[in-house]
């Protein structure tokens, strides 16, 4: 359910609407447009996300809504009225907050205040309320040196809220962290959200990570570049707290994957269905996966895109033998082929950064989506014992791949062992459920 004031029977009242936006760089004919004919609103009390490729206008955007920036054509609305020069009722937090490293915690989220006329006994008290707020008490008086990433940015989200922005604007707030204090933050970002605990009334937040859109947004909105617009929004009507693991989010995040991908297909097209299932079951690719982590830290190192023979070359393969891991590091979401050159997707670049457990998580949530791998762990799941004979699955599998179902078989068993979701006792020819 949208946050809070939904709930009244009176409709929620909108604080921004960006009518027919857009903003033109250069000149005719050579103008470029980074935003066109975009329409958005955001009413009180809810938390939406921006998603899309790089260069899709994100930040542009976030900047147009603080009025940091003006638009070249259309309007950028504020409670009703059109926006002037900056917009007071806005804060942003950027991906690395510019922090003054000879001022202290304290100092820097004074200087907002300082910035908006607050007087000094009022201040100091306001920004040690705030300290505490975000988690940072006892650190008063350190600097930004002395700090962690995860809690410097913890400062510039004190910076940000010490002016009580009603639209609080976060421009990938959490993406230059580590997995683990990202999560930290936005836990901690969510539950000050969820409890009302600051005045901020709506949320804008730019994020290239679907999963976390997912995880915190009440709708995401999906844009695409070249120009850059806005696509299609999708509502998320997930309580919190949200389970990654949970079929409804993960069909959600996989619908806004989709969107973003630009793929008008339905999941069974871009999956392949079960055996026996409406649709065609699709071939998993020969690959292990534990060769993923070397293609995709590779990818990663060469900035997120690759030409596909120069990378089979320097990791001394095969074209031919790098397709089928290729192919995999696509079914799961990881990469994207395009013209030549392979893609790091978001999930790919959080896979990378990832350390081990993490990574495995990554993917074994992805593999129970591959409708093949579901298939055998449902099948396993409903058995009494939750064991049954290899040759009840390569049959089942006889009439959609011939020769191949044996073949098929051991990639599926790979790829749920690895996931450690099942596995195969060789002296009992049985696979078995991992507990
Ligand atoms: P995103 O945040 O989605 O990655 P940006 O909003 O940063 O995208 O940029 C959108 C597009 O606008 C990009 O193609 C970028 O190169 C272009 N752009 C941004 N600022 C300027 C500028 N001052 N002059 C020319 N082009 C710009
Ligand atoms: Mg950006």
């Amino acid at each position: 359910m949208p946050h809070a004031v939904a709930a009244t029977a009176t409709a929620p009242a909108t604080l921004l609407r960006l009518e027919k936006l857009g903003i033109a760089y250069g000149r005719p004919p050579r103008l470029f447009y980074a935003l066109r004919d975009v329409n958005l609103q955001i009413d009180v009390g809810e938390f939406v996300c921006l998603v899309g490729p790089s260069g899709c206008g994100k930040s542009t955007l976030l900047r147009l809504v603080a009025g940091l920036l003006a638009p070249t054509e259309g309007r950028v609305l504020y409670r009703g009225e059109p926006l002037r020069g900056v917009n007071p009722h806005t804060a942003i937090v950027f991906q690395t907050f510019a922090l003054f490293p000879w001022l202290t915690v304290t100092e820097n989220v004074e200087v907002a205040l300082k910035a908006r006329g607050f007087p000094p006994p009022a201040r100091s008290e306001r920004a040690q309320r705030l300290i505490e707020l975000v988690g940072l008490a006892g650190f008063e008086d350190a600097y930004p040196r002395e700090l962690s990433g995860g809690m410097r940015q913890k400062v510039g989200f004190a910076r940000a809220l010490a002016v009580e922005p009603e639209l609080l604007c976060l421009d990938e707030p959490f993406s230059a962290l580590d997995v683990l204090s990202a999560e930290a933050l936005r836990g901690e970002l969510l539950e000050l959200w969820t409890h009302r605990a600051m005045p901020t009334r709506a949320i804008l937040m730019v994020t290239h990570n679907i999963e976390e859109a997912v995880e915190l947004a009440d709708r995401i909105v999906v844009m695409a570049k070249d120009p850059g617009r806005v696509l299609t929004e999708v509502r998320i009507d997930l309580r919190h707290p949200r389970r990654r693991q949970d079929t409804a989010f993960q069909a959600l995040a996989d619908h806004v994957y989709a969107a973003v991908a630009g793929r008008t297909g339905t999941e069974a097209e871009v999956l392949g269905t079960a055996p026996g299932a409406p649709g065609a079951t699709r071939k998993l690719p020969g690959a292990r996966l534990e060769a993923l982590a070397g293609l995709v830290e590779k990818l990663a190192a060469e900035g997120g895109q690759a030409d596909l023979p120069r990378l089979a070359a320097e990791l001394g393969m095969e074209l031919d033998d790098l397709m089928p891991l290729v192919e995999a590091a696509e079914r799961l979401g990881l990469a994207r082929v395009e013209q030549g050159d392979l893609h790091l997707l978001a999930l790919g670049r959080d896979y990378a950064d990832a350390s081990i457990p993490v990574r495995k998580e990554i993917l074994a949530g992805r593999v129970l989506r591959v409708p093949l791998v579901r298939w055998v762990y449902e099948t396993l799941q409903r058995d009494d014992d939750q064991r049954i004979v290899r040759s009840f699955f390569v049959e089942a599998l006889r009439s959609e791949f011939g020769d191949k179902a044996d073949e098929q078989l051991d990639l599926a068993v790979d790829w749920g062992r690895y996931a450690d979701l099942f596995a195969y006792d060789e002296d009992a020819a049985e696979l078995y459920l991992e507990a």
